[in-house]
């Protein structure tokens, strides 16, 4: 079974996110979306938060898993038996940024491939930090948003 992981921040999980995830599904069996829990970064959305709106997105998808990781995504992958890596790519920026994240991972484990999956036109200029300013001060943020992703809470 060819197990992709997703991982991300997701904070939140914009229409960018939901479409590499369903591109994911036509090229693998199962994808992982993988909500890092990372200390030093401060995110606008708790974990518990960010979680229940992504599999909200996939409730009717069994071949997604969501799941929140810590530490190196390398290392998750070999405990959810992930053997690709799987990120959007929108600009030339992301490339870069990515290419050397996966270069490294290529090093610590070579039995893991990185997979990029090109965002379409229409998501390239989607991004969670510029959804969490239209959050911030009142712009609409809805059509860059999923329909699971309701910003009913109160951003922590
Ligand atoms: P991270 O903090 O790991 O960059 P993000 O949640 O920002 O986490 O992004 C997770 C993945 O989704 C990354 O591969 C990123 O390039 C990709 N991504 C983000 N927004 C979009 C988008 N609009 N279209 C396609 N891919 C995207």
């Amino acid at each position: 079974m060819r197990i992709a992981l997703f991982p991300g921040t997701f904070d939140p999980f914009t229409n960018g996110h939901l479409d590499i995830v369903e591109k994911g599904l036509g090229l693998f069996d199962q994808v992982v979306v993988a909500v890092g829990e990372n200390a030093s970064k401060k995110t606008m959305f708790d974990l518990e938060t960010r979680m229940k709106w992504i599999s909200k997105c996939f409730e009717n998808e069994p071949r997604v898993k969501v799941t929140q990781y810590s530490g190196l995504t390398i290392q998750f992958c070999n405990e959810v038996n992930a053997t690709f890596i799987l990120r959007g790519l929108r600009t030339i920026g992301d490339f870069e940024y990515e290419k050397q994240i996966a270069m490294v991972n290529a090093d610590l484990d070579p039995s893991v491939q990185s997979v990029f999956v090109l965002s379409e036109q229409k998501y390239t200029a989607v991004s969670s930090t510029v959804i969490r300013d239209l959050i911030l001060h009142g712009g609409n943020y809805a059509p860059y948003l999923p329909k699971a992703v309701t910003i009913d809470v109160k951003p922590v």
